[in-house]
């Protein structure tokens, strides 16, 4: 952004053009993207490449979101490459790998290759193509060169009739409608195009435009509401972190039948129903995950972990802190929405409350470190499967308490003179933009905040799978976890089950659980109790006829073979990791919760 900027002043300077001025550095890349049935889920693409004199070029296709880790084989959704030199002469076009072609320019100063990407995928890294509208990502979109040097590339849209709209961070090219230029192939990945005719909402923050743009159907989305309270959570953004630096920012969000989010440098993209706005739960919610999404831009768009960038797009990139770039960034989301004075503190804790209860109810905590768990996202996290819960965490739970622990610490440590708020200020002001940090830097840096050596509290709750320490947390906030009554606590299986039109079937068995213990399997279908008939939904009601010790006969059909497998109940574990104010908090306890959450 500061490139363009200083071009812009140079233009200026010189009466030019900043496209004048740019075309003297490397070419462009130019594409041009037409939907001409856009009922049929296809955009098409045309695309000019600069040969650079070479009488072969080639090109590649990314194969994953930087943002989202794993390997998607977007490729698998073009058709049609095709190649033409000048004067729309056929050029050889031929593929070379799974995403990647080579194309003879026959000494041609440029070649032209259109092919077809069909999108019907809602996901934030995919794309999606109907009648009324197109959501298009990066990656999945565009072919570009498979030698990386910088070079910008020119997005014109041939938008059909009926479509009067396009949204994106991109900035677009003076004079011409719809069409936009990102500095290079990183950024063009990097700023989602919401086309069609969304609802657009605009307010400033320090003078710097900020657009909430709804795309999809938003006839029931309260978009001016959603817009205040965006606004407050930009501020509280601002008075935890510092100023932002990007030069406008796009809150892109579609209005459909199924969820997600992923972070961009100057944008991002969410999905949402259409009921979003109007229950308070799915509303604090949603607004968690933009507060999520967009304090993304100072933690991971900006201060990143040294692996991430720049982005090899064809294979995994590895990292070990991504504890830091979504744990951290999950505990600001909810604290923002918090400190936005938008959630009460009740209902904040019971957010904090959910990661750390997924965290000390996963048996998998016993084995995969957080920073295990971040370095095998692309086999792991982005992969799971019944299993799963007994072997692996999810970093966004772990890495939130982690955060929460960590601020704690830091509080203590200072007597409450410093945060994580000041630590991560502090990171971002030393690793941000082009460095990168490594997982010692930023220990480094929460370490100095806090005036101590902080190293061997990170290597125990990064590398080791020991459990957690709440007790410093829970003393300083005057906090405590809710007791559990156990005389309201079940006998219970331990099964995690399923309705499958009618059936109840197994669908995880965890660790240390009498199911577990006793042999049943995921997929086994329950069939009775004690040789009475359980309904799909009946488990829970027949679990309270019976006392924990008590063994029961279930009967269940494994691969249709019906078979008795005794099992011998536990104790529901009930919810001991609800987090709540102590009665009896101090008058200093209270002070530190306030510093910590706001009025
Ligand atoms: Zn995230």
């Amino acid at each position: 952004m500061r490139h363009r900027a200083y071009l812009a002043v140079l233009a200026a300077a010189l009466s030019m053009t900043t496209s004048d001025l740019a075309a003297q550095g490397p070419e462009p890349i130019r594409y041009t993207l037409r939907f001409p049935a856009p009922h049929t889920h296809y955009v098409e693409v045309e695309a000019t490449y600069p040969s650079g004199g070479r009488p072969q070029v080639d090109l590649m296709m990314a194969v994953w979101t930087p943002g989202s880790y794993l390997i998607r084989e977007y490729e698998r959704h073009v058709e049609g490459v095709t190649a033409t030199g000048a004067g729309g002469r056929a050029l050889g076009a031929v593929k070379t790998a799974k995403n990647r072609w080579r194309v003879d320019t026959g000494g041609g100063a440029a070649v032209t290759v259109t092919y077809r990407v069909y999108g019907r995928e809602m996901t934030v890294r995919n794309n999606w193509v109907e009648a009324g509208f197109a959501m298009l990502n990066g990656a999945p979109t565009f072919i570009t060169l498979a030698d990386r040097t910088p070079r910008p590339h020119e997005v014109r849209i041939d938008m059909p009739a009926a479509w009067k709209g396009s949204q994106t961070a991109l900035p677009p090219i003076p004079g011409q409608p719809h069409a936009y230029r990102a500095e290079d192939f990183d950024t063009l990945v990097d700023s989602p195009l919401v086309l069609g005719n969304p609802v657009v909402k605009s307010f400033d923050v320090a003078g710097t435009a900020h657009h909430l743009v709804l795309e999809g159907d938003p006839s029931l989305f309260d978009a001016d509401r959603a817009a205040a309270d965006i606004r407050r959570i930009v501020e509280a953004g601002v008075a935890t972190m510092g100023p932002f630096e990007y030069p406008h920012y796009h809150f892109l969000n579609m209005v459909v039948e199924t969820g997600g989010g992923l972070e961009h440098k100057n944008s991002f993209l969410t999905m949402s129903n259409r009921f979003v706005t109007r229950t308070r739960q799915p509303y604090i919610n949603w607004l968690s995950l933009v507060a999520h999404e967009y304090f993304h831009n100072w933690n991971i768009k900006r201060l990143r972990p040294v692996e991430l960038g720049p982005f090899d797009y064809e294979t995994e990139n590895h990292t070990k802190s991504l504890w830091v770039a979504e744990g951290v960034t999950d505990y600001y989301g909810a604290l923002l929405v918090r400190r936005a004075g938008i959630t009460t503190t009740p209902e904040y804790l019971d957010m904090l409350s959910n990661s750390i209860e997924a965290v000390q109810t996963r048996p998998g905590r016993r084995v995969q470190s957080a920073e295990m768990a971040s370095f095998d996202t692309w086999i792991k996290q982005y992969r799971p499967d019944e299993n799963s819960p007994n072997t692996s965490i999810d970093y966004y739970d772990k890495g939130a308490t982690i955060a929460f622990l960590l601020d704690a610490t830091i509080r203590k440590a200072t007597a409450g003179g410093k945060s994580l708020d000041d630590a991560m200020r502090l990171a971002y002001g030393r690793y941000s933009g082009a460095r990168g940090f490594t997982p010692v830097q930023f220990q480094q840096a929460m370490s100095e905040t806090a005036g101590t050596d902080l190293s061997a509290w990170f290597a125990q709750v990064l590398t080791t799978t020991d459990e957690l320490d709440f007790s410093t947390a829970l003393d300083w906030f005057g906090l405590r976890f809710a007791p559990v009554d156990p005389r309201a606590l079940r006998a219970t299986t331990g099964l995690v089950t399923r309705n499958d039109s009618g059936r109840l079937v197994v669908s995880q068995v965890r660790r240390h659980t009498p199911a577990y213990d006793s042999g049943i399997n995921v997929d086994d279908e329950i069939l009775a109790i004690d040789d009475l008939r359980v309904r799909a939904d009946g488990l829970t009601a027949r679990m309270e006829q019976y006392r924990a010790g008590e063994t029961v006969r279930v009967l269940v059909a494994r691969r249709d073979r019906l078979m008795i497998v005794p099992v011998t109940l536990g104790a529901e574990p009930g919810r001991p990791w609800r987090l709540q104010v102590k009665p009896d908090a101090t008058t200093e306890q209270q002070a530190r919760l306030t510093a910590w959450l706001g009025r």
